[in-house]
């Protein structure tokens, strides 16, 4: 089955929304193809109780920051957590900080390889904000992997998930039962993988990972909630060994370009994502090329062109 994505009402921008008894969330006015209705920015706490989290604070906008201080009112901000250092998550964290004090949590700065995208894929990627990354923000904590995080009333465990980005976390609610995603896993659409720092092994590793876990609900940085989430990730990762072997058909006719098989492969899909789908298709190509299947020629780069081995 491939996988039946999720959609949700156009939010009203700058109110706060409560999803559970423990969390709310605003969505920043910042809509596109890549982030859907815009970047979704939780408030994790008690409403009763005195200390709040904030994950994923999104992007310098000064009205989303607002509406967001707002919401926190006279509550203590706790530990303000990112997912991962794209221009729609972790730019607000410093503000945020500045103001209220509260320490950031991430698994590190901005990846070098991450950066490379826009040199290598510089023109057809331009405009997307996925290929750009935020390298001012530094979490004052760095944590990774099984790392807890306790305050009042809520208990995070961070999971590193490398994949759509190599510094990307998710962070699991035990009270609620609940995983933030980021852009791991989203309910409206495929993340990117945007090569060379986005691994298409690790990010499929990272789904087999979920598979494991207990979680009852999903809430991605953008888009709506997940509810009974192993069927939705299995069908990701169906659809991803989908692309690989379509892939593998294309060039065993014959060698083609990124380009040529971009279109041969997303003719059904608007034109206007297919430069981000040749950041993905690009990810399966090194992944293949890493595994023996497939080479490259003359070299291995974004303008090669790719032969079955
Ligand atoms: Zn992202």
């Amino acid at each position: 089955m491939p996988p039946v994505f999720l959609t949700e009402e156009s939010p009203t921008y700058g109110v706060v929304q409560s999803v559970s008894p423990l969390v709310r969330r605003i969505v920043a006015k910042n809509p596109s193809k890549f982030t859907y209705h815009g970047t979704g920015t939780y408030i994790v706490g008690d409403p009763s109780g005195s200390e709040l989290a904030v994950i994923d604070p999104g992007p310098r906008d000064d009205a989303h920051l607002a509406a967001l201080l707002d919401a926190i009112g006279n509550k203590n901000v706790s530990h303000i957590l990112v997912t991962h250092t794209h221009p729609d998550h972790s730019p607000a964290a410093s503000s945020l900080s500045e103001i209220t004090s509260a320490p950031t949590y991430g698994f590190g700065k901005h990846p070098l390889a991450a950066t490379e995208v826009s040199d290598d894929l510089d023109e057809s990627q331009q405009d997307d904000p996925e290929s750009r990354g935020d390298t001012d923000f530094v979490p004052d904590v760095e944590i990774g992997n099984g790392d807890v995080i306790v305050g009042e009333g809520f208990t995070f465990e961070a999971l590193h998930t490398p994949g759509h980005i190599s510094n990307h976390l998710c962070f699991s609610l035990e009270e609620e039962s609940t995983l933030f995603t980021g852009d791991h896993v989203m309910g409206w659409s495929t993340t990117v993988i945007p090569a060379p720092d986005g691994n298409l092994s690790h990010y499929l590793s990272n789904l087999h990972r979920l598979l494991e876990r207990t979680e009852k609900t999903y809430r991605p940085t953008h888009g709506p909630a997940i509810e009974n989430p192993q069927p939705f990730v299995n069908s990701l990762i169906k659809h991803r060994e989908k692309r690989t072997a379509q892939i593998i058909t294309a060039l065993g006719k014959k060698p083609k370009t990124i380009e040529q098989l971009v279109k041969e492969i997303y003719s059904d899909v608007d034109e206007g994502l297919h430069k981000a789908a040749s950041g993905s298709v690009y990810a399966h190509l090194l992944d293949l090329a890493r595994r023996g299947v497939i080479s490259a020629e003359p070299d291995l780069n974004v303008n090669a062109e790719w032969v079955v081995i």
